[in-house]
């Protein structure tokens, strides 16, 4: 099983949108832009949500159904480990293992050992083709990098083999996910964790590093994009020697995860991807959430009301929504609207604050992180909030829709 070029993680919170958004991937088709859809829930979102990794698959089985969609895609669960991975087997043909926990942890001497005895080869002047610089490596450096990466590596490859072991080889896409840890791992780190990753024989085929600056949840990249170019770019180019020096799967490519609404840099992401002739894995998921808002708000009446609820109720529990997304939202409380504020607000109002337009002028960056982490308030509702999205379903769809293709199916693969 070999994952397209293009592909794009649409998560769902409330599974209700697959129709919506597969009509994006649709659209982008018949414009010329072949990307794939991989609809992704990872074990912290089900559980916020109360719901089972069956109901993703459900999900993408009816929409492909309902829209005779007969291009490939994909069920991934999301940022899995040894202790969730079990209940997604079934229902999941994408596994995106995540070993950040093991970052920095060491492997046994005698691995590490091993390992640089291999890798001593690489000792001296490395160049990467493509990069103007090259990176001079000592057999210290390849030693120290064994020590932080070796062990997660070594891990990914028990639930790579775990997994193997239960569906089946080949019956299934493989990611490696480093990117939930505190600092990002630099271009020669990556060719020596691809070389771990293929010592240890993951066949793996997405890549998902941490990057330079801060991806925020649901809100625009903040950091030095000229630096996050010439990383990128690094990373795109140690892939693809990676692949010839260590015989991965020549599909192999990054995932760029909290992938949404990261429009500054989605300029340089296009470019060079084109410029490499590289594939890429765009991951998101509370981006859809957001237009359900949107589109509830937008229908005005009951759906403006409900809207206007889950934003007090996430005012009142803001602390404990906060808490577990600290490292990657950052709201300013006093640029807040208040309670009084939001209660006059028409549903243009309100949809004008949340939807993600920079050039308009009552875009409220606050009000749109604190609404992305908010979707727990709305699972607390059950069936009012479910009843809402099938009632006022015409004018959600739409939004989401139009979100993913217009704001990121063009703009980061077009
Ligand atoms: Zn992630």
């Amino acid at each position: 099983m070999f994952l397209e070029k293009y592909s794009m993680g649409i998560g769902d919170r409330f599974a209700k949108e697959g129709k919506a958004q597969l009509k994006a991937l649709i659209k982008a088709r018949e414009a010329g832009i072949d990307v794939v859809p991989v609809w992704n829930k990872s074990y912290r979102e089900h559980k916020a949500t109360g719901t089972s990794p069956e109901s993703v698959r459900i999900e993408a089985d009816e929409a492909v159904k309902a829209l005779g969609w007969d291009g490939s895609y994909y069920v991934d669960a999301d940022h899995i480990g040894i202790n969730n991975v079990d209940m997604f087997i079934d229902s999941s043909d994408f596994f995106t293992i995540d070993v950040a926990d093991y970052i920095g942890q060491k492997a046994q001497d005698d691995e590490i050992r091993a390992f640089v005895d291999k890798c001593t080869k690489y000792a001296g002047k490395l160049e990467i083709p493509g990069l103007d610089n090259s990176f001079n490596i000592t057999k210290d450096d390849i030693k120290d990098i064994a020590e932080r990466f070796l062990l997660a590596v070594k891990k990914a490859g028990e639930i790579y083999r775990h997994i193997e072991n239960t569906r089946g080889k080949d019956s299934f896409i493989t990611e490696v996910s480093m990117d939930e840890t505190e600092n990002p791992q630099t271009p020669v780190e990556m060719f020596f964790i691809l070389a771990a990753i293929s010592f240890e024989n993951i066949p793996v085929q997405n890549i998902a590093p941490k990057f330079t600056g801060r991806f925020n949840k649901g809100v625009d990249y903040v950091g030095d994009t000229d630096q996050f170019a010439l990383e990128f770019e690094s990373d795109l180019a140690v892939i693809a020697m990676a692949v010839k020096e260590f015989g991965l799967y020549e599909n192999l490519k990054l995932s760029i995860h909290s992938g949404s609404d990261k429009f500054s840099i989605y300029g340089n992401i296009n470019r060079l991807i084109k410029k490499y002739n590289a594939g890429l894995h765009l991951k998101t998921a509370g981006t859809t959430w957001l237009e359900e808002l949107i589109g509830l708000a937008l229908a005005g009446g009951e759906g403006l009301e409900l809207a206007k609820n889950i934003y007090k109720k996430a005012l009142d529990r803001y602390d404990e929504l906060c808490a577990p997304y600290a490292a990657v939202i950052n709201i300013d409380p006093d640029t807040l609207p208040s309670l009084e504020t939001i209660e006059k607000w028409s549903g243009e109002e309100y949809a004008n604050a949340l939807r993600h337009d920079q050039e308009c002028p009552e875009y409220n960056l606050s009000f749109r992180q604190l609404l992305h982490i908010a979707y727990k308030v709305a699972a607390d509702m059950g069936e009012v909030y479910i009843n809402a999205l099938d009632k006022f379903s015409y004018v959600v769809g739409e939004n989401v829709t139009e979100n993913i293709y217009q704001r990121h199916l063009i703009r980061v693969f077009g």
